[in-house]
């Protein structure tokens, strides 16, 4: 199972390093693949048996791209898995689909392990399963499905961080609809907790968890990566 920490812009440098620290010390992160994703202020190496990886990352090498962190920055820290796509890029940044498929192709070729984020906001799935699987097409346009190192993230744009999660049947059911695209493993993520993670970790295609709000507290992943088992 794959089990995957967003810290989103939460933590600081010393504060993932205590938390990777304390990680380090959960049994079951050698049975589990276990990624971090922290802050990029935060980036450090990590402890065996967890892996990091960038919220974000722009398609160059280097040069002149203020803010941005490129393949030079990520190397310094042995950084090669990248998530693409997450809701709040989407949503709240602004990105477009055709940004988003050049930076999975960017990233694709330069051998990354992609975990890649989809999902819908509440009035499609308020409309249905056809309206919904017709939007989330949409998120496919221009990413590679058969990338070897594609990991696929479900997350319904109105369960993230609300505390609400969709029925076990829909969760079901959309993954069964990603598995028609892709043989990627597929994550579920929207407000899981360590309370629901069992359940949803057990769920008919789900090969896994990414979790936002509810990784920061390092006890709680663990049991988490505990519950994958
Ligand atoms: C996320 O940011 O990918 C996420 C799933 O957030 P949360 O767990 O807080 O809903």
């Amino acid at each position: 199972m794959i089990i995957a920490a967003n810290f989103k812009t939460n933590m600081t440098r010393a504060s993932t390093s205590e938390y990777l620290n304390t990680l380090s010390k959960c049994e079951e992160i050698k049975s589990q693949r276990v990624i971090v994703i922290p802050p990029s202020s935060a980036l450090q190496d990590a402890p065996a048996g967890v892996e990091i990886a960038v919220q974000n990352a722009y398609t160059v090498r280097s040069g002149a791209f203020t803010g941005e962190l490129g393949l030079e920055q990520l190397e310094e820290f042995n950084v090669n898995t990248v998530l693409i796509g997450h809701s709040e890029r989407r949503h709240v940044l602004g990105e477009s689909q055709e940004e988003i498929a050049k930076k999975y192709e960017y990233f694709k070729n330069e051998g990354f392990s992609i975990i890649y984020c989809l999902g819908e906001p509440e009035a499609l799935r308020d409309e249905g399963e056809e309206a919904l699987e017709a939007y989330m097409q949409t998120q496919l346009d221009g990413i590679d499905t058969t990338y070897e190192k594609l990991i696929v993230a479900y997350e319904p744009v109105w369960a993230i961080g609300t505390g609400r999660v969709p029925t076990n049947e829909q969760i079901v059911e959309t993954l069964s609809f990603l598995n028609t695209k892709t043989e990627a493993p597929l994550l579920y993520g929207g407000s899981v907790k360590a309370e629901n993670s069992k359940e949803i970790l057990h769920l008919d295609g789900c090969d896994g968890i990414l979790v936002g709000g509810a990784s920061l507290k390092v006890e709680d992943f663990c049991t988490m990566i505990k519950n994958a088992k």
